[in-house]
């Protein structure tokens, strides 16, 4: 199952606002056209404050919320506050929650947003407000629904929220492989870090990415894993600094997805990075993820 709603792509940004907003709709309008039609579905719960409360501070949740941030938090976040921003990120996150619950359930799920792992505790950062995968793991763990959980990073940035997130939290466990010269500047320890140079072409980073996955199902068993699939890992792409193919961005998927299948682990997607003012072609990119799953036959999506 996939997740969307069409306030992904409804927040209104300055005229040259970096993030490419509209390309949460435009991936849906392509998926809806491929063989996924029948199998996308609006999230059906907004993340609760409860949840949120599992990992972030109840000053910065309720600032938020509320609309009482600094300028200078708002600047960090990256995105102008609006209540739309904030039915925006509460029905994001629920998507990802959804497609987790569902991955957990059915085997696989994605969310056709998400991947904030840049968020902290206290604070926003990077079009990143709450940190939906580490949210998700916590609340998945406190009802019970698993006791061990991966959050496996292949964005081109380090997951750094994620990192100082999880710390301490044996329960879940972080693993993220990114360029090393990249945002953000600051990177504190996941418990697996990959960090690749500048550069870094497909066959590097594709034996690193199977190394990666392979090691920590094996060393930690998760009872799911939570993927982020960010594109920005490709060489066209405006923030990222690797040199990774169209097929290497395909066959990464196909990796994660296959090593999920393989060991009967339930996968959550969610989409991550990908900045390109090209939107179509940001959308060839984000596309292989959807493309890998359609290519393994052990999946009924
Ligand atoms: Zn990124």
């Amino acid at each position: 199952m996939l997740y969307y709603h069409p306030i992904y792509s409804a927040l209104a940004l300055p005229k040259h606002h970096r993030f490419p907003i509209s390309k949460y709709q435009k991936l849906y309008q392509r998926l809806n056209n491929n063989k996924f039609a029948e199998h996308i579905k609006q999230p059906e719960q907004k993340i609760t404050r409860d949840a949120l409360l599992l990992c972030h501070d109840s000053g910065y949740v309720d600032a938020f919320l509320a609309g009482t941030l600094s300028d200078k938090a708002i600047k960090r976040m990256g995105f102008p506050w609006s209540r739309q921003l904030v039915e925006r990120t509460l029905i994001s996150l629920g998507g990802s929650l959804a497609a987790a619950e569902y991955a957990l359930t059915h085997g696989i799920a994605a969310n056709l947003s998400g991947g904030y792992h840049h968020a902290h505790r206290e604070f926003g950062s990077g079009f990143c407000i709450f940190n939906d995968w580490v949210v998700v793991a916590a609340t998945l763990i406190a009802q019970q629904q698993a006791e061990k959980v991966l959050i496996f990073d292949c964005d081109v940035h380090q997951g750094d929220g994620t990192a100082a997130l999880a710390k301490g939290r044996d329960d879940i466990v972080t693993c993220s492989i990114h360029c090393e010269s990249n945002f953000p500047r600051i990177k504190p320890n996941s418990d697996l870090d990959f960090a690749l140079p500048v550069g870094t072409e497909d066959k590097q980073y594709l034996e690193t990415v199977q190394e990666a996955i392979t090691l920590a199902t094996r060393i930690h068993q998760p009872d799911i894993i939570l993927y982020n699939a960010g594109a920005d890992i490709y060489h066209g792409d405006e923030l990222g600094h690797f040199n990774i193919s169209l097929e290497g961005v395909y066959t990464r998927d196909s990796i994660v997805i296959d090593c999920a299948v393989t060991q009967n682990t339930p996968l959550a997607i969610a989409l991550g990075g990908g900045y390109q003012r090209n939107i179509d072609q940001l959308i060839d990119v984000h596309q292989q993820t959807f493309l890998a799953l359609l290519g393994n036959p052990a999946i009924m999506i």
